[in-house]
């Protein structure tokens, strides 16, 4: 099921804007309430996120009400981290991430869970040029 385009809920928001169909990505899943996308500047062979559509800044804001929501995207991380070509569980796996607030590293004031994978090493730790291990 694909929520058709419509207005974002914050305007200045870049992914309101992607989720209301505004800005283009290569999207990988789409639902009602939520869209999954590649990431524009990977970090690792294999790196897209899941973005609930509805304009939740971080971590910090949720509330029980949003506990079927984020259930719902824990489940479909594996899912799609295997349809995007992650080996499975245990000798390939993956790395799902959600960044939160300033000392947590977000960038983007509406919540996204990174799903990283693939063969290392990656670029992900703090900053695009160094290469973590860990
Ligand atoms: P964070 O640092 O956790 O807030 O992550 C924000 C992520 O959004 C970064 O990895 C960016 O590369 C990614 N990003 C920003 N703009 C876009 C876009 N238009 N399409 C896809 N990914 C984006
Ligand atoms: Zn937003």
């Amino acid at each position: 099921m694909s929520a058709p385009s419509s207005a974002p809920s914050e305007p200045d928001c870049i992914f309101c804007k992607i989720a209301a169909g505004q800005i283009p990505v290569r999207k990988i899943y789409e639902d009602d309430e939520i869209i999954a996308f590649h990431d524009i500047a990977p970090k690792a062979p294999i790196h897209f996120m899941i973005v609930p559509k509805a304009h939740i800044p971080s971590t910090a804001q949720l509330t029980s009400e949003h506990t079927a929501l984020m259930g719902r995207i824990m489940t479909l991380a594996p899912r799609l981290a295997q349809e995007q070509g992650c080996p499975p569980y245990p000798n390939g796996g993956w790395r799902i991430v959600i960044n939160t607030g300033a000392h947590g590293g977000q960038e983007v004031q509406h919540l996204h869970v990174h799903v990283l994978g693939g063969p290392r090493p990656w670029q992900w730790a703090d900053g695009p040029t160094r290469a973590a291990t860990h």
